[in-house]
């Protein structure tokens, strides 16, 4: 495995993809980018058929960057053949998970990755028109791809005819309205019908019955945007970075009590000391106690598996999944409680109601938790809080409960002293190392 890391902060650039272009001046210009050779991926796809350029990102292995780890090329394939009706890209860029933060980066630097990317995807699925859904606080990352979609027009790489070969592509740039849930495959289509967003049941999936009720291939941003370089550079090229099942390059991002936060371009399965080795490791006189691999919903890890690849199978290996990448590291000064209870405090205000399990049980978690943080818990909470947290989980139509109950399961697991202290009259804070006379 290659250990090449890109784009942290003071890091060198050594095999460079995604983040390749961001220390460009302009680099989100269209001029710029094809400059670097942008938009020859897409020549090279619209000389193969659709179906070629699916099987290309099927066999390269490029898996779901949105957190699931889904093949992508297996989720193209999924769209029917024989439907009547119309077939839809749809990138997610809802990124709203708590620590995950590379799309946002990534659009902004350099939004023809991802336009280059839609239009490819398309092509190979099929579709003529591609929303790109944005989580509406985001402006000014709204604004810069609309900016490029306009460009690409202009170029003839989105439109009627594109380089033509006679294929047409409409792009449209959707703002969302600023709820967590909207970044749920399906609540994002009912959002972006125009309804409020909220979970569908699934199956259907979306590749088969999505955006108004036809074939809808839903990718997240970094996904979409890894399709160029798969294009250019080929499947072998792709599979010889990363490990055996979980290939090519990816953006990791380090966040908390780091010296250097920032997304670091690396190959699948480095190691977290890897990668705060390279950018500088936790803040000066403080030492790593537990992390997030990939944003809140991830069961957290503690500073004894800062060795452990970063890869989707080794993190289902140790209870856990890869998610966004999203390493939130928190040092020694950081109570396990008090973390667990903000996450599942974003969780219940951002639960949709909808299902009966998620709406109440995330309340009644915040409700118990925030007991055993003040230290008024009684003896035997700790199995009763796990007792509901297990009564949540896969009840839901969507992930966004199971986040949660994920959440609990990993924070007790790891460090159910400082959970029971809180059931021993021990608030939280007082189990952290502060000279409080001090304060
Ligand atoms: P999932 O595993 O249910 O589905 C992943 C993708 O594969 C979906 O697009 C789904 O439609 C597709 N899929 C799965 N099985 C299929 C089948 N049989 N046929 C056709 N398509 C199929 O995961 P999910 O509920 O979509 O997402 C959960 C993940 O989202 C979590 O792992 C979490 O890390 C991540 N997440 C990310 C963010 C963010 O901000 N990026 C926020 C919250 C959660």
């Amino acid at each position: 495995m290659s250990t090449t890391v890109h784009a942290g902060p003071g890091v060198d650039p050594l095999t460079p993809v995604l983040s390749a272009n961001w220390d460009d001046n302009r680099a989100w210009k269209l001029t710029n980018y094809e400059r670097r050779g942008g938009y020859n991926a897409l020549r090279k796809a619209v000389a193969m058929a659709p179906g070629e350029v699916t099987s290309l990102v099927k066999d390269a292995n490029l898996r779901g960057r949105g957190g699931a780890g889904f093949p992508t090329g297996m989720k193209w394939s999924f769209v029917p053949k024989d439907n009547p009706n119309p077939t839809y890209l749809v990138v997610n860029c809802d990124e709203s998970e708590p620590g995950t933060c590379k799309d946002m980066p990534l659009l902004m630097a350099s939004p023809h990755t991802l336009v280059e990317g839609v239009v490819i995807a398309s092509y190979a699925i099929g579709a003529k028109v591609a929303f790109i859904y944005v989580r509406g606080e985001v402006l000014h990352i709204i604004r810069r791809l609309q900016q490029a979609v306009r460009e690409a027009y202009s170029a003839g790489y989105v439109g009627h005819d594109i380089l033509g070969t006679g294929y047409d592509l409409d792009i449209i740039v959707h703002a969302g309205a600023g709820a967590y849930i909207c970044g749920e495959e399906t609540a994002l289509l009912d959002s972006l019908e125009g309804r409020r967003g909220q979970p569908r049941l699934r199956p259907p999936f979306p590749a088969v019955a999505g955006l108004y009720a036809s074939p809808t291939v839903i990718n997240n941003a970094e996904s979409i945007a890894s399709v160029p370089a798969v294009v250019a550079n080929g499947r072998d090229w792709f599979k010889a970075m990363g490990t055996e099942k979980s290939d090519g390059f990816t953006l990791y991002s380090l966040s908390g009590h780091v010296a250097h936060p920032g997304q670091f371009e690396a190959p699948m399965g480095i190691t977290l000391r890897s990668l705060l080795d390279m950018s500088g490791g936790m803040r000066p006189g403080h030492r790593l106690k537990f992390f997030t691999p990939g944003g809140s919903s991830t069961p957290i890890l503690t500073a004894d598996d800062i060795d452990l690849p970063l890869d989707y199978e080794t993190m289902a290996a140790n209870g856990t999944i890869l998610g966004t990448k999203a390493l939130q590291c928190f040092d020694e000064t950081t109570s396990v409680v008090r973390a667990t209870l903000r996450w599942i405090e974003f969780y219940k205000h951002e639960s949709c109601g909808k299902c009966t399990p998620c709406r109440e049980g995330t309340w009644w978690l915040v409700q118990m938790l925030r007991k055993i943080e003040a230290g008024q818990g009684e003896p035997g909470d700790v199995d009763k809080l796990l007792d509901v947290n297990e009564n949540i989980g896969g009840r839901s139509f969507c992930a966004l409960a199971d986040g949660a109950v994920g959440c609990i399961r990993g924070a007790v697991k790891h460090f159910r002293e400082e959970f029971e202290a809180g059931c021993h009259g021990v608030p939280a804070w007082e189990l952290l190392p502060y000279d409080r006379s001090a304060i």
